[in-house]
């Protein structure tokens, strides 16, 4: 096996050294899938079978990627197979659907807006969360059809909204990659007739890492159609100050782990959230907290002048006909008390 495997390598590093011909430079990538026998005797087709899986898996981390066969990478090749069929039978049978969920003002504890999060459920009834269907549509490309799909059905909802509510939509980086995304945003917008400072679009840091010119051009076309961006997740990539700055971002998102670890080590993470929101308002964003899950939370957090809430705590991702009431409830219910009230908690 390890002869095998320096074979391999040595192949890819050939292949991938840079060649000269008529004054331009090439260099080429491989992926090369391995079986190697364990003894069993296996058919020429049954081999060429595991070979191919491991080559599918090379593909994927690929550019330049060999993987060998093991039996657990044909468990988890089978898994995302049946993945990336859930994907497709859902975008032709109309299985997804979207739900919203509140967040919260601080300090009026009035519900502000909603983020639209997508759900799958299959024919036979199983849910898939996201977790394990976004990965998959990423990487079949699928994303860019479904990224669209909830952008329509999320403005569409806000747009019967109270006017005062905004709408927040995830964004994939694949959906960068055509150069399109500010087009169909504002064709989204056109047809609801809805305010785009109401929009706003969630990106993780991971988008502004590659091909910065492209992804740039589209997010200052973006922010030049009045929409609002948001950092999701932040803290749990590089953090860096200088993406903030210069892509000017309205919101910044601290990630529920920050939350979660107020439990585990609360004055750690207590000064880290702390850092987070100074610098946030510095640099003029909003700062919303994901994932509150106790009034304990929620406390401390107003402690730390976080703007608004997000969590379980105040609601789950509900279809857009739950909307009304939990709006009214949220908003009456905190109106008639001069000072935020903790009823919540329960
Ligand atoms: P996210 O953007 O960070 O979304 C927040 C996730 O945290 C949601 O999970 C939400 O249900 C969950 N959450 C909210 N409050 C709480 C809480 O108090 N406790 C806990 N434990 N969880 C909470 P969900 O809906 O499963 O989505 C997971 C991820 O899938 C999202 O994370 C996002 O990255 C991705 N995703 C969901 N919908 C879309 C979409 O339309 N487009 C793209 N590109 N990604 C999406
Ligand atoms: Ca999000
Ligand atoms: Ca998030």
């Amino acid at each position: 096996p390890k002869e095998v495997e320096a074979l391999a390598a040595r192949l890819l590093a050939m292949i991938a050294s840079a060649v000269s011909s008529g004054g331009s430079t090439f260099s080429g990538t491989v992926c090369i899938g391995i079986e190697l026998s364990d003894g069993t005797p296996r058919s020429l087709e049954d081999r060429g079978h595991r070979a191919l899986l491991a080559l599918y898996q090379a593909k994927i981390d690929g550019p330049n990627a060999y993987r060998v066969f093991t039996r657990e990478l044909e468990l988890e090749v089978a898994g995302r197979k049946r993945l990336e069929s859930a994907v497709i039978e859902g975008l032709e049978a109309n299985l997804f659907s979207a739900r919203f969920q509140p967040i919260i003002q601080q300090s009026t504890l009035h519900c502000v807006g909603f983020e639209a999060l997508l759900r799958l459920q299959l024919l036979d009834g199983t849910s898939v969360p996201p977790i394990e269907f976004i990965p998959v549509a990423e990487q079949s490309g699928a994303i860019v059809e479904l990224g669209t799909w909830i952008l329509h059905r999320a403005v569409e909802a806000a747009a019967s909204w109270p006017e005062t509510l905004f709408v927040a939509v995830n964004l994939s980086a694949r959906q960068f990659e055509n150069g399109k995304l500010p087009e169909t945003v504002k064709n989204v917008l056109e047809t609801y007739n809805f305010a785009p400072h109401r929009l706003e679009l969630e990106v993780t840091e991971s988008l502004l890492m590659n091909d910065a010119e492209s992804v740039s051009r589209q997010l200052d076309a973006l922010k030049r159609l009045g929409i609002s961006l948001a950092m999701d997740d932040f803290g749990t990539g590089f953090s860096s100050l200088g993406y903030l700055w210069k892509f000017g971002f309205d919101k910044l998102k601290i990630d529920r782990s920050f939350i979660t670890g107020l439990g585990a080590d609360e004055p750690r993470a207590r000064k880290i959230i702390d850092s987070i929101v100074t610098l946030a308002h510095r640099l003029d964003m909003v700062v919303t907290a994901e994932g509150l899950e106790t009034q304990g939370q929620v406390d401390i957090l107003r402690g730390l002048n976080c703007d608004q809430f997000q969590g379980y705590l105040f609601g789950t991702a509900m279809p857009p006909v739950d909307l009304p009431a939990f709006i009214l409830r949220q908003n009456r219910v905190n109106s008639l008390v001069p000072e935020p009230p903790a009823r919540f908690a329960s």
